[in-house]
């Protein structure tokens, strides 16, 4: 890749500057406070945006207040809050209201219903109590408005298609509510597709007919289709269907790291021909391959055989089982540190992204407060960081504003346009484009 001249760098960072080219327009070699000043220009220009966490369930919790900054790394802090989205750079979120998967029966979807119902009040409740901190937004136009008012901009996502349950109405219902996209499956099958990673079912079957009848419905809605979680039958079966982009809300690419949760270059090139996006998953279990460590695997198998596979503990009902499974979890990580993730694998999933198909398709999607986050970005408060790696390679401020933000809101548009979506404006997508 070119290295790109970047004079507000030159200046900010002149006096550490490591290597300078004679010429004044030759290539800049950054050092980090270079990069960093880089990095936050940039910022202030461009739309960035975040298209999954699990938030919104600590936000149904009575005394704790997102519009607060809470100290990173101290227990109950969570990973994301307001104040800390603006330290770190980040501008849009998708509050992803997370339903864990109970039992596929009228009691179980009533029960989803109602947690959906709690979470999306939840962000309503903070856009009330924080009106100069953060609005919500269900479009392109609306967000890049907002980032010009200094304010962050809440999205919201349904993550599970459990939570509609067997009533395809609930889609244009949640639709109404601001939810722009719907995961259709979590890590277990339910009614509408097989997952990615359910054991018990090891067979995919892919997209059920009354999946064929969802999709429809969110592109009816204008709700993003997130493929994220699905089994790889269901995510070809989806395409078939589908009559807008599909987007992938917080996957990576199985080619850097092989992971059922993560794209084949085979579906990163089918979502690319579809125009869809797919947003980089900050977990570290789909970034790379964890360092083989046989007594914590002993240690994980037997707690596993107590409370079930670690990634569904989050599907627990009982509050205090849950809160008693993931401290025993978190002990034995503890116990046998693994090397964490960082940013450079983050962009190395970038680069291949690149590589494969361009740089028109690749985004962020953290899943902060849901199992996201590298050794390097913590939390929500160090996002920029990523963009100081892009810009150590050499990415240019174009393509870098694609990943932050116009690559996502580019499909969202179209889904929004391909939709019947009462009430939403229709428009040719970018409204503003924030860099010239
Ligand atoms: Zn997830």
């Amino acid at each position: 890749m070119t290295k790109i001249f970047r004079p507000a760098a030159v200046l900010a960072g002149l006096a550490s500057i490591v290597w300078l080219a004679a010429c004044a327009t030759a290539p800049v070699q950054l050092d980090e406070k270079g990069l960093e000043a880089e990095a936050w220009e940039l910022h202030a220009r461009m739309l960035t945006v975040d298209t999954h966490c699990d938030t919104a369930m600590s936000m149904t919790r009575p005394n704790w207040d997102v519009g607060e900054r809470h100290e990173p790394g101290k227990p109950g802090s969570g990973l994301i809050d307001l104040p800390r989205m603006k330290e770190g750079g980040l501008d849009a979120l998708f509050f992803g209201c997370f339903v864990g998967q109970g039992p596929l029966t009228p009691e179980g979807y009533a029960q989803a219903k109602t947690r959906v119902l709690l979470m999306l009040d939840a962000v309503d409740k903070m856009c009330e109590k924080h009106p100069d901190l953060v609005t919500k937004a269900t479009t392109p136009a609306e967000a890049y408005r907002i980032k010009k008012e200094g304010k962050r901009i809440a999205f919201i996502g349904i993550e599970n298609g459990y939570a509609i349950g067997k009533d395809l109405s609930l889609v244009g219902q949640y639709a109404q509510r601001g939810v722009r996209y719907l995961t259709l499956v979590h890590s277990s099958d339910n009614d509408i597709c097989a997952s990615s990673t359910d054991r018990n079912h090891p067979s995919d079957w892919g997209l059920s007919d009354y999946g064929k009848q969802v999709v429809a419905e969110c592109n009816r809605q204008g709700v993003m289709v997130d493929v994220s979680h699905m089994s790889e039958k269901a995510f070809y079966d989806v395409l078939k269907v589908t009559k807008t982009p599909i987007f992938a809300s917080h996957s990576c690419c199985r080619a850097v790291c092989d992971n059922p949760r993560n794209l084949t270059d085979d579906q990163i090139r089918a979502l690319a021909k579809n125009g869809g996006v797919l947003q980089m998953c900050f977990l570290s279990a789909y970034l790379k391959a964890p360092t083989p460590n046989a007594e914590r695997e002993k240690a994980l198998k037997e707690l596993e055989a107590k409370y079930g596979p670690q990634r569904n503990v989050r599907n627990i009902q009982d509050e205090a089982q849950r809160t008693k499974a993931r401290q025993e979890f978190q002990a034995i990580r503890q116990k046998y540190p693994d090397e964490r993730a960082a940013v450079k694998d983050i962009v190395d999933h970038i680069d291949h992204i690149i590589k494969v198909v361009g740089v028109d398709y690749a985004g962020i999607g953290t899943d902060f407060d849901g199992g996201g986050g590298v050794a390097d970005c913590a939390d929500v408060s160090q996002m920029y960081r990523v963009t100081m790696e892009m810009l150590r390679r050499g990415y240019s401020d174009k393509d870098i504003q694609k990943i932050w933000g116009e690559n996502v809101m580019r499909v969202l548009q179209k889904v929004i346009d391909g939709g019947r979506c009462p009430g939403l404006a229709r428009g040719s997508f970018p409204p503003r484009r924030l860099v010239p």
